[in-house]
This record gives C-alpha cells, sequence and structure tokens, in this order.
C-alpha cells in the first residue's frame, strides 16, 4: 500500500491481523468514549474502523485523545492487542483486538462537523450534504458505492481489453450529437458567434473511428444531456461506449453479455448468459413497456371481445371506436383492499393517463366485489384465471394510452404487493424495435434510437412507403425494468443513410448541414459497424442496491442541475461575457403577488 510510515504501517483493517505488533495507524475521529478512566477513540480510514484505547499510564497520551474532536485527522501508534472476550465485536472485521496507544499526534484539527459522519441514520437534507459532500463521502455507504463502481469499471475494462477493444477518447468539445436531447453548449471564443456542443454521446465520432479502421473500440465516457432530471437522470453521466466493425447483431449481443456477467460479478451478483430476449412487440403487448421488469408475471390481458359485448357502455364504445379492453392480475392483492383503497387505485390509473379503471376482486362462490354492476363482467374472472382475493383491475381505451398505463401500474402494485422477489436479477434483450415513431406533436417520423440505426435489409423497400413498419437492427439490454443500455447495427451506405435523414424529415441541404462529414465518411469506405452503450450509474445504482444513481456518483447535480458544493452553474464576469461577445438577457421576474 502506497503511503509513509510517519502516518501508518497499517490501514485500520489491516491491523486486525497485526495482533503483538507495533502498528501505526491514520484516519479520522470517528467516535470517543470515555469509560471510568479509560478513553476510546474509534478511529476510521477508507478500510473501515479500529478501536483505539488510552490507558491512564499512557498520560501524554490520554491528554491529547481527551481534547479530541469527531473528525480530527490523527495518526496514533502503541501494541495492536486482543481485546477481552467480553468486549469482542464479531459485527467489524477489526472487533477482536484493540490498538493500546501510547503516542498520538494530531494531524489537523476539525471545525464542527455540518452534519454526523458516523450516525448515518441522521439523514441531512439533501442540499447540506452535497455542500458537504466531502463530509458526506466519508460515509461507509458512500465510501462503498465508489468502491463498487472503481471495482466494476475494472471487471469491465478486462473483459474488453481482453477482447482486443481499444480505449479511445473522442472530442468534450464538438459539434450536437443527436440523440434526442437538448445540448449544452460553450460559447467559442475565437469564432465569434459559433458554438460548441458537449457530446449527448460519442456516436457520430465512434463511428468515425470504424470508417478510420479500429475495429474495436470502447471508451467509459462522460456524456451530456440538458434535460428534465429525474432520480436516475443526470445532466452529465458515464456510458460504457462500445463499437465494433466487420459485426452483426448477434456478436454485439454475445460480447456485451460477456461484459455485463463480469460486472455484476464485480457486484457480487451471478448472472447467466445468454439472457433471454424479446422483441419488442411482445414487449409492448404483453407488458406494456420497451423495458419490462420480468421478475414477476402480472401479464397483461385481453377482455376486448368479450367486452363489446358485455353490455357496460363504455367497454362496448371504446371497442366500437378502435379501442381495446384490458387489464392485469394481482394474486392476492384483491382482498385486503377497502373500497376506499380500491378507488385511490381509479384514481392513480387516472393520473397515469386512463380515462378509468375498472376493478373487480372475485369472493367466495363466484361472488365479485367490483367498481361497476358484476353482471357486466361476467366471465371476466375465469378468461383472466383470477382467483378469490385476487385484484382485477381493467382499462378501456385505444391500445397504446390503455397499454402504458397498465404497463405503469403494473410494476406499481407488484412493489406495493410484495410480488418482486428479493434477490432476483432478470436480463433482458428486446429486439426488433420499429426503425421511427410518429410524432403527433410534431407530426413527423422520429428516431426510436437515433438517426444512425440500419434498418433491417428486408425493410429497405418500405423506408418511403411505410416508415411505421422498418424494423431496426436495435437491441436494448433491460434488467429489472431499467433501460441499461441500448445500440444497434449502423448504416454503412450513405445512400441509406440519405434516406434515413430523409425519414425523419431532414432534406438534403439540410442532412449535408449537419452530417455531411458522416455522409463523406461514408462514402470513403465504411465497414459493417455497430455497438452499443451502457449507462453505467444506472448499473452501478442496481448493484449497490442505491435509490438514485446521485449515491454512485461522487459529485452529482441536485435535482435542477445545481451542485450545492461549488455553487454552479453560477454567474460569470462581465468581461468574460465581453471576451465571448454574449450579452445575457435577464430571466423573466417572477409576477408580482396579487392583492
Ligand atoms: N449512442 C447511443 C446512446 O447514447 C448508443 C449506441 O447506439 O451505441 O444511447
Amino acid at each position: 500500500m502506497i503511503g509513509s510510515t510517519r502516518y501508518r504501517t497499517h490501514t485500520c483493517v489491516g491491523a486486525a491481523d497485526a495482533a503483538g505488533e507495533r502498528v501505526r495507524v491514520a484516519g479520522w475521529v470517528h467516535r470517543r468514549r470515555d469509560h471510568g478512566g479509560v478513553t476510546f477513540i474509534d478511529v476510521r480510514d477508507r478500510s473501515g474502523v479500529l478501536q483505539l484505547v488510552f490507558h491512564p499510564d499512557a498520560a501524554d497520551a490520554i491528554e491529547a485523545a481527551k481534547s479530541l474532536h469527531p473528525e480530527d485527522v490523527i495518526t496514533a501508534e502503541g501494541e495492536l492487542v486482543p481485546r477481552d472476550a467480553a468486549t469482542v465485536n464479531d459485527k467489524l472485521p477489526t472487533g477482536a483486538v484493540e490498538l493500546r496507544v501510547d503516542r498520538l499526534e494530531v494531524l489537523t484539527h476539525a471545525a464542527p462537523m455540518p452534519f454526523s459522519v458516523e450516525d448515518e441514520g441522521a439523514e441531512a437534507n439533501e442540499e447540506l450534504r452535497l455542500t458537504y459532500r466531502y463530509v458526506e463521502l466519508r460515509r461507509e455507504s458512500r465510501l462503498r458505492a465508489l468502491e463498487l463502481r472503481g471495482t466494476v469499471v475494472r471487471a469491465i475494462r478486462g473483459v474488453l481489453d481482453d477482447e482486443g477493444f481499444l480505449d479511445v477518447e473522442t472530442p468534450m468539445l464538438t459539434r450536437s450529437t443527436p440523440e434526442g436531447a437538448r445540448d449544452f453548449l460553450v460559447p467559442a471564443r475565437l469564432q465569434r458567434g459559433a458554438w460548441y456542443a458537449l457530446p449527448q454521446s460519442p456516436q457520430l465520432f465512434k463511428q468515425l473511428l470504424m470508417v478510420g479502421g479500429l475495429e474495436r473500440y470502447y471508451q467509459i465516457v462522460k456524456c451530456f444531456r440538458d434535460e428534465d432530471l429525474r432520480a436516475d437522470r443526470q445532466p452529465e453521466f458515464t456510458q460504457v461506449d462500445i463499437e465494433a466493425s466487420f459485426v452483426e447483431q448477434d456478436d454485439i449481443i454475445a460480447l456485451v453479455e460477456k461484459v455485463l456477467v463480469a460486472a455484476f460479478a464485480a457486484g457480487g451478483v451471478t448472472l447467466e448468459a445468454p439472457f433471454a430476449r424479446m422483441t419488442w412487440a411482445d414487449a409492448m403487448r404483453r407488458y406494456g413497456s420497451d423495458r419490462p421488469d420480468l421478475r414477476f408475471g402480472l401479464e397483461i390481458q385481453d377482455w376486448s371481445q368479450a367486452a363489446a359485448a358485455s353490455g357496460l357502455g363504455v367497454f362496448e364504445g371504446v371497442v366500437a371506436a378502435g379501442g381495446v379492453v384490458r387489464g392485469i392480475v394481482v394474486p392476492g392483492a384483491g382482498g385486503g383492499m377497502s373500497r376506499k383503497d380500491l378507488d385511490g387505485l381509479v384514481a392513480e390509473a387516472q393520473e397515469i393517463g386512463a380515462k378509468g379503471l375498472v376493478w373487480a376482486v372475485p369472493g367466495e362462490g363466484g361472488a365479485l366485489r367490483s367498481s361497476v354492476k358484476a353482471d357486466f363482467l361476467a366471465g371476466l374472472s375465469d378468461a383472466f384465471g383470477a382467483a378469490t382475493g385476487d385484484l382485477i383491475a381493467v382499462v378501456a381505451d385505444q391500445e397504446p394510452a390503455a397499454q402504458n398505463v397498465l404497463g405503469v401500474l403494473r410494476g406499481r402494485l407488484a412493489e406495493r404487493h410484495g410480488l418482486v422477489p428479493e434477490g432476483a436479477w432478470e436480463p433482458l434483450w428486446v429486439v426488433d424495435f420499429p426503425l421511427v415513431e410518429w410524432n403527433p406533436g410534431e407530426k413527423r417520423w422520429d428516431s426510436l434510437h437515433h438517426p444512425f440505426t440500419s434498418p433491417r435489409a428486408d425493410d429497405l423497400g418500405l423506408m418511403e412507403s411505410d416508415p411505421g413498419a422498418v424494423t431496426a437492427v436495435a437491441y436494448d439490454i433491460v434488467m429489472n425494468g431499467l433501460e441499461l443500455g441500448g445500440g444497434s447495427i449502423r448504416i454503412n451506405d450513405p445512400e441509406v443513410q440519405q434516406r434515413a435523414l430523409a425519414m425523419i424529415g431532414m432534406d438534403a441541404d439540410e442532412a449535408e448541414a449537419r452530417f455531411g462529414f458522416l455522409l463523406r465518411a461514408l462514402e470513403l469506405g465504411a465497414p459493417p459497424h455497430g455497438g452499443l452503450a451502457l449507462g453505467l450509474d444506472r448499473m452501478v445504482m442496481l448493484l449497490a442496491g442505491a435509490a438514485s444513481i446521485r449515491d454512485v456518483i461522487a459529485f452529482p447535480k441536485t435535482a435542477t442541475g445545481g451542485d450545492p458544493l461549488t455553487g454552479a452553474p453560477a454567474e460569470v464576469d462581465a468581461v468574460q461575457l465581453r471576451d465571448l461577445g454574449i450579452s445575457v438577457t435577464p430571466p423573466p421576474s417572477p409576477p408580482a403577488p396579487k392583492g
């Protein structure tokens, strides 16, 4: 271990094996207790905690120990001895020993802490924790999350290095890259009025590396997307970015399975390859989501045909209008739900976007408790295979809306009713995505992945005549209902690339202006190529059992994209703005209070 013996001969946990030896350790004062003339200090370094004991016979040391405050930085030396049997702590790796200190030196005094390091239960608010993130990082859970991240990264690099992938850096100051989000822009001082964009991903550069003959590329790389934030989003996040030449979909899938098996093993989770695969169409139909969580069943079932003759006006009307009546069965969930709970479920479905929700709970002897007269639901329980006490939730709407509501409810209800098995890991490849989806607001087709994704060879003829029917050679990897990554085989023919850009409404001039450099490269000998990118933060979040990717990022941003530690984003000097030729319009002032 690197370190000077001036400060330490062992780490705190490393000292556990040195009983009988003289030992020096260094770290932070974690906790102090005084007991009948004897002072105990827990000292903490990255490895963990070691108990120091100061007996009255070491007068100098005990005096120094008495004046210590939490988080003072110290070095302590003495003999490492076994603890009395009665005071052994089995829960700690150092619980059977203690350091009898005869020499103590305070290296740095710490001012009173903004919140306790030792007591992780005493949650300070996030703003405060992020302002003093370096104090929070001292907490065991944070340190372990970053250690895990490092271990996972090492495992990923191990596989990719072994497979002949080269780690190549790509520019951070570049042009807009089309991943569908807003860009972060950087003004170019030397070319006033021109802007760099921070990359949303290295997509185009990694393709250019393939044209450049690199054949196998990877990079663990920051990407920047100016989006509204959620628990698992940050304005800057990290991708494991991969691209290879002379490959087909199955080659990338097999490689990524190797990467994930190693990464998850590093996090203590065994995954069996090959992973399950499902087409996008099946995922949408059975689970109402393009990233289905397969840790539980609750498949969406169709009751449209029976509903059309049920006598219930809403059902009949929806089916007559080309819609569907579909539902899910939540085993055992209905029995314990009160009328209020069930009505709450209706409100929840509406909040997700349903017009309404019909619920039913089969009772003993064919009785049915339900939100509409049971006669309208004759045969529903049998058709759905529901048993006494199950909850049946039914939604009637146009297909995409109904599927979406049921897809969201499925996950929430499984979680709420304890149907998600503890410790289950269900990786899934979703394949055969459509190339484009209709954007009704903008009245145009949008890429589902990005515009460089290859259509299936058989579908090339449909690109102009029936865009919605074109299948992409694209694949997403999903884990427990979270998208871990996605990729595709790319277009390597400039003419097909032009047509793909035209499909999403880009005429030849615009295509040339924005992506002329790519089109040129494709004209100059582009090998068949494809790849994928994995979200590293999410992967580590899952492995750490963390609730948010912020927990596995050393210096994350808040939900409004701020960094309370440095105060970024911040105003800059007028001189800087002048040099850049930028003038800032002040934000609109908030409306004056009424009255
Ligand atoms: N560039 C894509 C993304 O960031 C991944 C890929 O297609 O390789 O999602």
